[in-house]
């Protein structure tokens, strides 16, 4: 955790809000996984982010808080928890950094470029997510997204039984396999927290951060 996080009384606040998510079951990054994120919009010298998924702000909050020029634009389709964004935004004193919008983010319509752009949000729908807001990316930006790995039930189907999440599974794994297919994009994937994948365009060459690329699925 950084030191403006340990020194603002953040900590406590985000201890906070990862008790809510858990107490409330709403879905929020694994520790890993968010800072892997965190790590890479330090090592780039990310500044304009734009999150797909807000749930109550957790990772949109931990972005900005690692330095006072990163501005976050997050879409969050669901009222109380865009509500409760907003009150966890305002606590943390991040109004002004952070623009939260209470939309579907299939129909939003979004102004200006970003360096990362984050696909947290509805996981059948990361293909449209991706092709809709790539006109979004700024040269050399990155698209990361989370939750391919889907509780390692996208590397073993057989880990569920249920119908509707074995149906979602196969809708990552194609999402997976797009990225992999896709002659725009070169995409490395990462076993960390529930599955991390970092796109960039392909002609801007390799920018992923010096970890172990490793296949996260087999199709
Ligand atoms: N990024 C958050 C974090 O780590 O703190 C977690 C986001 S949670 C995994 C996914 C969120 O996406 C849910 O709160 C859900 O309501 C929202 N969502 C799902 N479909 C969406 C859509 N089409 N547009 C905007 N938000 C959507």
């Amino acid at each position: 955790m950084s030191d403006f996080i340990e020194n603002s009384g953040f900590a406590e606040n985000i201890e906070e809000m990862k008790a809510f998510a858990q107490k409330n079951d709403i879905p929020i990054m694994f520790d890993d996984g968010i800072e892997f994120i965190c790590n890479y919009i330090r090592e780039h010298k990310i500044k304009r982010i734009l999150e797909i998924g807000t749930a109550i702000a957790y990772s949109a909050i931990r972005f900005a808080s690692i330095a006072d020029d990163i501005y976050v634009t997050t879409i969050e389709i669901d009222i109380d928890r865009f509500i409760k964004a907003q009150l966890n935004i305002k606590k943390a004193g991040l109004e002004n950094r952070i623009t939260a919008i209470n939309e579907d983010a299939l129909f939003s319509q979004i102004e200006g470029e970003f360096d990362l752009i984050f696909i947290d949000a509805a996981k059948a729908q990361y293909m449209k997510f991706f092709e809709k807001y790539k006109a979004n990316l700024a040269p050399g930006g990155v698209f990361i997204s989370d939750n391919l790995s889907f509780h390692g039930m996208v590397e073993n189907l057989s880990l569920t039984h249920n119908y509707s999440t074995k149906k979602l599974v196969k809708k990552i794994r194609k999402y997976i396999a797009f990225l992999k297919a896709n002659t725009e994009f070169k995409t490395d994937f990462y076993q960390t927290g529930d599955g991390i994948a970092v796109s960039y365009r392909a002609e801007e060459g390799g920018q992923a951060q010096n970890a172990v690329t490793e296949n996260i699925a087999e199709n």
